[in-house]
């Protein structure tokens, strides 16, 4: 039997749907890997697995004579395995996140191709970041953009057409299409009406559902989807939430995904003498956030893992 679409599943079913982010992890580690942070997350029935891609990197060796030699490396392979692992041994939908960074058009149709034929329905179609060290995005000669490409190119695969013209006897693929939306706006967005402006455009081109930025500010949710309905956007918006493990990430997720903290959670991390406190500070406001979500209506939830489960445990047992 096919797999459920995200979009389906959100329409059939009576309750918001629970659903993770997972890391393929570093080169050099097995499927155990991966199976740690699924586990422990399997008694709440998960709606969908998300697993993510990550660029490629470039590094520089020092040869024998000093100089320095540039070779990229992908640090984590493995999303489409990963996904085709996941999917059979757990009977759970996956949805591989497909990027515009490191590949070009080709390759991403290359991949389509493998995912179609491993039975993959959902896609979530991003642009990715600079690679670490790079502050600009630039694509692949012959690559993708913006993610607005990617969506339109997965859109014309589901309507048969294919980069080469004259393939003949031709099927066409069924991806259910989600992308990223971000309460507080994109980095390198000039202001939240420009980045409204572009996520309307992903839509119009194709995506069947947005996921959201991490945030921990339930207003910013609010207000995103009030904006999005105003502006015509009428796709699910499911919201995307990050417990916080440890004290680093005061700094560094407001850094990493520009994102505010409340004053009166960070009063809570403050207060805490080591990271087991801060932990348990991120999983108490996870779930006071979850419940006011729940509350509004959310289609689903979607956690962002970073690889470690035991606190997505902890707030699930008290949500669903
Ligand atoms: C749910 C989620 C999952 C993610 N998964 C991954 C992952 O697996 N791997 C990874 O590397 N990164 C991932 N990211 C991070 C993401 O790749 C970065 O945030 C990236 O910088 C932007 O991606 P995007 O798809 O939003 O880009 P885009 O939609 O292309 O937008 C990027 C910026 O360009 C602007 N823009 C968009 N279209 C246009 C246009 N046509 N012309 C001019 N400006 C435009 C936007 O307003 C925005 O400021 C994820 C993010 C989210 C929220």
């Amino acid at each position: 039997m096919d797999e459920l679409k995200v979009t389906e599943h959100i329409a059939s079913s009576d309750k918001a749907l629970f659903s993770f982010e997972l890391l393929p992890p570093l080169k050099g580690q097995d499927f155990s890997a991966i199976q740690k942070t699924i586990d422990p997350l399997i008694e709440f029935d998960p709606a969908f697995i998300n697993i993510t891609y990550h660029q490629q990197e470039v590094v520089y060796d020092t040869l024998d004579n000093g100089l320095m030699k540039k070779r990229t490396v992908r640090k984590r392979p493995g999303t489409v395995g990963i996904s085709a692992a996941i999917k059979y041994r757990y009977s759970i939908p996956v949805v591989p996140h497909i990027i515009c960074g490191g590949f070009t058009r080709e390759e991403t149709e290359n991949a389509l191709i493998d995912l179609n034929f491993l039975g993959i329905k959902n896609l979530l179609v991003v642009r990715g970041d600079p690679p670490m060290g790079m502050k600009t995005f630039v694509p692949e000669p012959d690559g993708n953009t913006h993610a607005v490409d990617l969506v339109n190119q997965i859109a014309q695969l589901n309507q048969g057409r294919y980069l080469e013209k004259d393939i003949k006897n031709y099927r066409s693929t069924d991806f259910c299409i989600g992308v990223a939306g971000y309460p507080e706006k994109h980095s390198e967005s000039p202001n939240l009406e420009s980045d409204l402006h572009f996520l309307k455009k992903k839509v119009a081109a194709g995506a069947d559902y947005i996921v959201t930025q991490m945030f921990f500010n339930n207003q910013k949710y609010f207000d995103f989807v009030k904006n999005c309905r105003a502006k015509g956007i009428d796709v699910p918006i499911i919201p995307g939430l990050k417990p916080i493990t440890t004290q680093n990430q005061m700094a560094s997720l407001p850094q990493a995904f520009h994102v505010d903290l409340p004053e009166v959670l960070v009063k809570e991390m403050l207060k805490c003498n080591n990271n087991n406190e801060i932990r348990q500070v991120g999983i108490e406001w996870a779930i006071f956030q979850s419940k006011e979500l729940l509350k509004f209506g959310v289609p689903g939830i979607h956690f962002y893992t970073m690889g470690k489960s035991d606190n997505i445990r902890e707030i699930a047992k008290n949500i669903l």
